[in-house]
């Protein structure tokens, strides 16, 4: 195992003559949050040996040049809403690097249609910014609330109008990172067209904070849809439900949101809410979003969706009642964890079309390892979150019954020409899985590409590969 230094007084001190004393904590009590993320698995918690909070990208710059002479880990944070432990410090310890106080919105051009933000805004805010401007920033990772736009570049979130619209990834023109050796460079632009070199943005975003840390970024706006509809495609079978992945676009009917709850989802989700979902007992609902810049384009969508719907086999379709629905989209995370405690949490994402054989075959695996889960999907992205249930075996056998679930939910996923994950990432957790099935060549060249970033392993060391 690669040897890194741990913190000592002078090295504090140092960080201390960086960003000022009062923003590099030390404190247990003040390190505690950072311990974790929003994932489950306890294993993975660990203390920072502190949490340094810069407030310009010189001062970033400079941490990374004090950690690669001194020779500490940095581990870049935004929220903290990841789910793969990619933003808390590993067994190579070291500190977390905090964007909280990069927190600035810096240029709002409304004519040119973008923004130019730091990466501890608030994801909803970059929103309603662009909003009360009658923009759109397309970006809407279900965590949107809390999450920050860094942290959704790292990941390349996508969420609920990723179908439309496209992942964070789509939504960016240009970013400045601080390299891991402590240099500022500027990827990306606002052309339209370009084939001058190699892409870098591309490869910074989406790599979980293990190639730079963004610290500036141009998102791309678009003019607010004036109008939108929700419908709730209700189905007797999860099946016909996912029929609809291939039968709309084959339509031409472009939507933005296509998201589906089987029916243990929604009855989990209508004892939590504790509220009347339509077919409790039996239905399995497709939700539709549907946005566009006139009533009459919406009205036909609409009732072309509709009539889609019927031909598959839908028992009803509603307008429905946007503020429900979602929320009863959206209370999914919680109230699985309410009914039984989430042992792990999957992210397979599979072609839109293999989703239905995805189902199929992950519900053999489960019967055959006596693993339990429940799950929705971004379907019309192939995304499907499975929550793994403490139930079904007792905590001794847990480890090694969800090891051999996911081994082979992940020979099902690359069979189907998926990946382990859609918009979670890999962080620490994925590792073992994203080693094995990952195309030897490719994997290669991805270890590569980390090196020629970072040569001495400095930023996010252990996140994606095991250093070798
Ligand atoms: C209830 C819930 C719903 C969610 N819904 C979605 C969803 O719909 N779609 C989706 O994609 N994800 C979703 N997530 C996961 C998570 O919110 C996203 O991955 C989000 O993008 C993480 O942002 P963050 O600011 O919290 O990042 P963090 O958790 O702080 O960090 C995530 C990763 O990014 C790196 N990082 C953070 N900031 C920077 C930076 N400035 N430069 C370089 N690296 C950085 C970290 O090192 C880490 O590897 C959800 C999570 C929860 C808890």
């Amino acid at each position: 195992m690669k040897s890194y230094t741990h913190m000592t007084p002078a090295s504090i001190a140092a960080l201390q003559d960086i960003v000022g004393k009062k923003f590099v904590w030390t404190d247990r009590d003040k390190l505690i949050p950072f311990e974790k993320d929003e994932g489950v698995e306890t294993t993975y918690f660990r203390l920072p040996e502190a949490v340094v909070l810069p407030a310009t990208t010189e001062e970033v710059a400079a941490i990374l040049q004090l950690a690669n002479r001194e020779h500490f880990a940095v581990v870049p944070r935004g929220a903290g809403t990841g789910l793969e432990f990619g933003a808390v410090v590993n067994e190579y310890g070291g500190i977390v690097l905090s964007t909280e106080r990069l927190n600035h919105i810096l240029e709002i051009n409304e004519d040119k249609m973008y923004m130019t933000v730091e990466p501890g805004v608030i994801t909803a805010d970059i929103q309603r910014e662009a909003k009360s401007r009658g923009l759109l920033y397309a970006g809407d990772p279900c965590s949107g609330d809390s999450c920050c736009i860094g942290g959704n570049a790292a990941t390349n979130a996508g969420g609920n109008r990723a179908v439309k619209y496209g992942t964070t990834r789509d939504q960016i023109y240009s970013i400045e990172v601080v390299t891991p050796t402590g240099e500022i460079g500027y990827f990306g632009s606002r052309l339209k067209k370009v084939t001058a070199g190699y892409p870098l943005q591309n490869i910074i975003i989406g790599a979980e904070g293990t190639l730079g840390i963004i610290t500036k970024l141009t998102v791309r706006l678009l003019p607010l849809p004036k109008y939108e509809a929700d419908l709730l495609a209700v189905f007797p079978t999860l099946e016909t439900a996912l029929s609809l992945v291939t039968a709309l676009p084959k339509a031409d009917i472009s939507v933005t949101c296509l998201e589906c709850m089987d029916n243990a989802v929604i009855r989990v989700v209508a004892d939590y809410l504790k509220e009347a979902l339509p077919y409790t007992d039996e239905g399995n609902y497709m939700i539709i979003h549907l946005d566009g810049r006139n009533e009459d384009e919406i009205d036909t969508a609409c009732m072309a969706v509709d009539e889609i719907c019927r031909n598959q086999g839908a028992l009803e379709v509603f307008v429905a009642d946007a503020g429900k629905v979602w929320k009863a989209r959206k209370a999914f995370t919680e109230a699985s964890a309410a009914e039984c405690p989430i042992a792990a949490m999957e992210d397979f994402v599979v072609p839109p079309d293999q989703l239905e054989v995805l189902m199929e075959r992950l519900a053999v695996i489960g019967r055959d390892t006596g693993v339990l889960f429940r799950g929705v999907s971004h379907a019309g992205d192939g995304n499907l979150h499975l929550d793994v249930l403490r139930r079904g075996f007792t905590p001794a056998e847990e480890k090694e019954k969800i090891a051999v679930f996911e081994d082979k939910a992940c020979a099902v996923v690359y069979g189907l020409g998926g990946r382990i994950s859609g918009e979670h990432g890999i962080g620490q957790k994925r590792k073992k899985l994203f080693a094995k099935y990952t195309d030897p060549t490719a994997y290669a060249l991805m270890k590569a590409v980390k090196k020629a970033f970072d040569p001495n392993m400095i930023l996010n060391p252990g996140k994606l590969f095991d250093i070798d």
